[in-house]
């Protein structure tokens, strides 16, 4: 979904890569590149404009960090200010004291109401939840069919009305839903609601009269991303008149430009709770909107990283290691440095696994423990200064020496020695990719 805004922001701040200072000049410069992407991913304007106020402010500020360089301390603030506009903190579902919790789903025709009460359903049910649904659409003609469908999928019941009884009334079947979730014992009621094309004073009517019957914990109103500026006078037509306590945005697996995404929460002040990405029941997920901000600046948790060194690393050391990282010079010496470093930082499996691209080494990382890192530092530290700085020139015999003063065998010494060059290849290869 964010394909193009994170492919331009990515090129944007590359763009700073190699520059020892930054310049108002370029700053401005940068904040206007960023700000045409926002636009053009139909970020709603306001929002725009507080995202580029910030994110300049704070460029020229004097907050800038000494382990950093411009590059790095720009995209940081960037991504820190992404994510305060998708609403900083994950938000939680919130779940009643005294059960049954009730979720309430409002949003217009289409926006992917029903089918996330089925993926909302079958989540609940995998957190050990008893949930129900009530079928409260009855506008629609096949809502009710289609949320029972949904609900044997998730394999939840569905209470409906009885069929043949008239269009019925939907605060009476939220009511009489509610009452059955209590009697049957289930600890969350989803109760579906009716939604129009566009909105309307009497679906806004219903859906605040079902609102006041069954007094849900949570209205969510579910929105569809590919509306694009719509999503934002949608969302603000809901929060006027029914009011909600979170937001599900849906659609986010279609090729929109995600501009309502950004914009939702800013504009309403109400958090993202849950992501849909596809009509299966399985594509959905909770929404974190620092892996959404990290997502959409292509960067995985690079950002994570940045972060962490910045704690560990002291300024000068960190900008020469990514410089020789970068060029592929990286030495022996350098590595049992960092790794010395690294180490302080907490368990190193840890820390490789939020390397972009740590996903296929899973295997090695859960094999790797701390005394194997010991026995690492032994060889490294079994080495001469030269052969550490030039591994190149260790041939056999240097490794039987190096295995026999270090305590190891032959074999640990040679597969270090083709890691590490391995390492610095993959290295050199990231480095250029994330212009860091
Ligand atoms: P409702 O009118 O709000 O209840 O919307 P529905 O749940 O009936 O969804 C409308 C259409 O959108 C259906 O065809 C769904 O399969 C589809 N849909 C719902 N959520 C998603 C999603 O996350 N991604 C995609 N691609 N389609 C979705």
């Amino acid at each position: 979904m964010f394909n193009t805004l994170s492919d331009r922001l990515t090129s944007v701040l590359q763009n700073l890569r190699g520059k020892g200072r930054l310049s108002e000049a370029d700053i401005d410069a940068t904040a206007r590149e960023i700000r045409v992407a926002l636009l053009e991913a139909d970020v709603a304007l306001p929002v725009v404009r507080t995202f580029i106020a910030k994110v300049k402010e704070r460029a020229k500020g004097s907050e800038v960090s000494q382990a950093l360089n411009p590059a790095q301390q720009v995209v940081k603030i960037v991504n820190e200010e992404l994510v305060g506009i998708l609403g900083g903190e994950t938000r939680r579902l919130n779940l009643a004291k005294n059960p049954p919790t009730v979720i309430m789903l409002a949003g217009l025709q289409g926006a992917g109401k029903t089918t996330l009460a089925g993926k909302l359903a079958k989540w609940l049910r995998g957190q050990g939840h008893t949930p129900m649904l009530v079928a409260c659409d009855l506008q629609r003609p096949n809502a009710v069919t289609q949320l029972q469908v949904v609900g044997e999928r998730a394999g939840v019941p569905v209470f409906a009305p009885e069929p043949g009884n008239g269009v019925g009334d939907p605060v009476d079947v939220a009511r009489r839903g509610i009452d059955e979730a209590k009697r049957a014992q289930h600890d969350v009621v989803l109760v579906d609601t009716a939604g129009r094309l566009g909105v309307d004073e009497e679906m806004m009517r219903q859906a605040i009269d079902i609102r006041a019957a069954v007094q849900p914990d949570e209205v969510l109103f579910v929105v569809d991303a590919m509306i694009g500026q719509d999503a934002v006078n949608t969302a603000t037509a809901f929060r006027d008149g029914v009011g909600f306590t979170g937001v599900v945005l849906t659609k986010l697996d279609g090729d929109a430009r995600g501009g309502a995404a950004l914009s939702v929460r800013e504009v309403t002040g109400q958090p993202i709770l849950f992501a849909s990405n596809g009509e299966k029941l399985e594509d959905f997920d909770v929404f974190h909107p620092d892996r959404m901000a990290s997502r959409i600046l292509g960067m995985g948790d690079m950002l994570t990283l940045i972060e962490q060194a910045e704690q560990a690393f002291d300024a000068d050391q960190a900008e020469a290691a990514a410089v020789k990282m970068g060029s592929g010079q990286l030495t022996l010496e350098d590595f049992l440095e960092q790794m010395l470093t690294l180490r302080k930082m907490g368990p190193i499996a840890n820390l490789l696994g939020m390397l972009p691209g740590a996903g296929q080494m899973k295997d090695q990382l859960a094999n790797l423990d701390e005394k194997h890192l010991d026995r690492v530092q032994a060889i490294i530290r079994g080495m001469t200064p030269a052969e550490r700085d030039d591994p190149k020139i260790i041939n056999a015999s240097r490794r039987l020496r190096i295995a026999n003063g270090s305590g190891v065998r032959v074999s640990e010494v040679n597969d270090l020695v083709n890691r590490f060059f391995e390492a610095r290849k993959m290295m050199s290869q990231m480095a250029g990719r994330f212009g860091l």
